[in-house]
């Protein structure tokens, strides 16, 4: 089939607001190009004060984010590395480039989270020498926020570094307090595809800033102060350039509008299909604020008489991307060796889950186009 890219609309397209180019011109002008420079600053100075964490390293991804956190976590191969089967590659793979061994726990079945009961269950089991975790890592899946207080308190409980992968939730909240905060790393993403881009980029932070200046030293070949280059340890090269930064200054400025339209888009979709037999949204608990990254829904197939594999074909026969909920890992064929805890909340959330297009600049023409033909496929 060929793809016509021009009217095609797509899961979750950029949508910039309008400051970023003259933001990147400013660094043009004064020809901060690279390496890092005062937008990277800036940068990292605004997430601070959006999530309320102290300390931020603007980095190249997510994926360089987790890999950092990891390292200075101080895991070593073989250590076991905990977090939940339902998330996207990119926060898994670097348990692999540091040779340590994932653990694949379910989720609940609503937000699509860690299950903490599970996991408590599962620390008290392994509470014996050499059993515990090192590390465990939660995913704010589709920009839900995990029960940070209980997540706090079992990290200091059972003694493991808490990872907090809010790739998906830049913008979202839980009692107030930003996805992230409270866990000792944070990661966020600005991948072409989240809801604010800087192209590519991503963002580790933590409260604790011996650890943030490390990732820093880390993330820029890891140089020691000399005028030749001299290295006591190795690095990466995962520092965020300054001009990608600047386009993230400007992202950042329509964030709360961003999170606001993806809000509405989701109630669109739950107003336009909620009434559907065997359809069904993920709720928000309350004190959630989710930023809605992705709206998705479930279809049960026994009592939709339809499925999410026939509602993707259809809408792509239109030209309308969606997806299925991320295939757990436990699940993939890279895994298959990897150790896992729990049932099958995960597998059957993938089964019956697809993401519809939840892009920021999706008009309600937009939205009801999707959701008359997700009826329409359905018989309705
Ligand atoms: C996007 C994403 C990442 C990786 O971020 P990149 O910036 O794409 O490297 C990690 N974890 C989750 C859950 C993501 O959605």
């Amino acid at each position: 089939m060929v793809t016509r890219v021009q009217d095609r609309l797509f899961l979750s397209a950029p949508h910039m607001g309008g400051d970023e180019l003259p933001l990147v011109q400013d660094v043009f002008a004064t020809n901060w190009i690279a390496p890092t420079g005062p937008m990277v600053t800036r940068f990292e100075e605004n997430l601070a004060a959006l999530t309320g964490i102290n300390h931020v390293a603007a980095l190249s991804s997510g994926t360089a984010a987790l890999h950092l956190a990891l390292r200075l976590s101080g895991i070593k191969a073989g250590d076991e590395v905990w977090g939940s089967t339902m998330t996207f590659i990119g926060g898994v793979a670097p348990i692999m480039y540091a040779n340590a061994t994932p653990v694949f726990l379910d989720i609940e079945g609503e937000q699509f989270l860690l299950d903490l009961d599970l996991l408590e269950q599962e620390l008290e089991q392994a509470r014996t020498p050499g059993g515990l975790p090192k590390v465990v890592i939660t995913t704010d899946l589709y920009g839900h926020v995990i029960d940070a207080t209980r997540m706090r308190r079992l990290a200091d409980d059972y003694g493991f570094v808490w990872i907090s992968d809010a790739a998906e939730a830049v913008g979202a909240a839980r009692d107030g307090v930003h996805a992230g905060k409270g866990a000792d790393f944070a990661i966020l993403s600005f991948n072409g595809n989240k809801i604010i881009t800087t192209s590519g980029g991503g963002a580790l932070a933590s409260d604790r800033g011996d650890m943030i200046e490390q990732a820093r030293f880390l993330s820029t070949q890891a140089r020691d102060a000399a005028p030749h280059y001299e290295h006591t340890t190795y690095g990466y090269n995962y520092r965020l350039s300054n001009v990608c930064a600047a386009i993230g200054v400007g992202q950042l400025q329509v964030l709360e509008k961003r999170v606001e339209q993806r809000r509405r888009i989701n109630d669109w979709y739950r107003e336009a299909l909620g009434d559907l037999p065997g359809f069904s949204f993920s709720p928000e608990p309350r004190g959630m604020h989710a930023n809605r990254w992705l709206t998705t829904v479930r279809i049960a197939p026994a009592l939709a008489g339809t499925d999410r594999e026939r509602i993707r074909l259809g809408l792509e026969a239109e030209n309308i991307e969606s997806r299925p909920l991320w295939k757990p890992m436990h699940l993939q064929p890279v895994f298959a060796e990897a150790p896992r805890r729990g049932g099958a909340v995960a597998q059957e959330a993938f089964e019956q889950g697809l993401c519809l297009p939840s892009g920021s600049a999706m008009t309600h023409d937009d939205v009801m186009r999707v959701a008359d033909l997700v009826r329409q496929l359905a018989g309705h």
